[in-house]
């Protein structure tokens, strides 16, 4: 996002990414309204919704009794979650960026090293590619590169460590024809059911099996998540 609002103002970019597409590793799938907000502001939340994507407009907390919450009452042009891969969202950013001709993306590039000038003042990296190794000079270097960022400790920066309440535990499951709609929190993709469950106690277990054994126990989409017990 930094890049595209970097590239529209003409200012000369260049965005490194180690892996050759975005489709790598699952990384959720909900773009939430506030994001919407800022795509609208940037003029491209119509042409992002054009996308394929479902909305979800009411959420379930499994508290007793159950709460619902409905998005709708947002104060938000955009009163829903927007169900999209992440993947997609980032092709989509990319290729909006590319429509500056001061931006250049070049994929399955890893950053290996800083560049260091006589004050050890950062002047850009050096990268690695499939073909052999690169440089990119620059102004301004920014790592934006994960949690377990290598620039950061290229930089010596430590990062600030915080202890959450919770574990959320998400992930996608291949979708079969077959699958009904699983009890628990899961949302339908084109292909997948995108899953969640809080985890308070730190450890969960989940079972997968494919085939439901009873009608009282409808698996959907094949799984449970479970406190572990021990
Ligand atoms: C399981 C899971 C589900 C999530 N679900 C949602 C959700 O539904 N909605 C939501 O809004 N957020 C969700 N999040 C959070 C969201 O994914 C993160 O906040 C977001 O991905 C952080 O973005 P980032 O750019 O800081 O880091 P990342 O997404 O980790 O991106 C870092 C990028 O840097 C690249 N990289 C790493 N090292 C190098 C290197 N040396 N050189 C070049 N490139 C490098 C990586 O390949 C990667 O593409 C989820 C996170 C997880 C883990």
């Amino acid at each position: 996002m930094l890049a595209l609002l970097l590239a529209r103002q003409g200012i000369s970019v260049v965005l490194l990414e180690a892996h050759v597409d975005f489709e790598r590793e699952f990384r959720g799938d909900t773009v939430h309204p506030t994001t919407l907000e800022v795509l609208d502001q940037l003029g491209l939340a119509e042409r992002f919704l054009e996308l394929p994507h479902r909305k979800i407009r009411q959420g379930g907390v499994p508290t007793t009794p159950p709460l619902t919450i409905d998005f709708g009452s947002l104060p938000s042009r955009f009163p829903y979650i927007t169900m999209m891969p992440q993947s997609h969202f980032l092709e989509f950013i990319t290729r909006e960026a590319a429509s500056y001709p001061s931006f250049t993306l070049l994929m399955g590039a890893t950053v290996r090293e800083l560049i260091r000038d006589d004050q050890q003042i950062v002047r850009g990296v050096r990268f690695q590619t499939r073909d052999g190794r690169g440089e990119v000079r620059a102004l301004l270097t920014v790592g934006a590169d994960g949690r377990f960022s290598r620039l950061r400790h290229l930089a010596d920066l430590r990062a600030i460590k915080s202890s959450p309440p919770i574990d959320v535990l998400w992930f996608r499951l291949p979708r079969l024809s077959t699958d009904r709609r699983a009890r628990w929190r899961s949302s339908k993709l084109a292909t997948a059911w995108s899953c969640s469950t809080v985890a308070t106690c730190g450890r969960s277990r989940i079972c997968c099996p494919r085939v439901a054994t009873s009608t009282s126990t409808p698996p959907a989409c094949g799984l449970w998540a479970a406190p572990w017990s021990t």
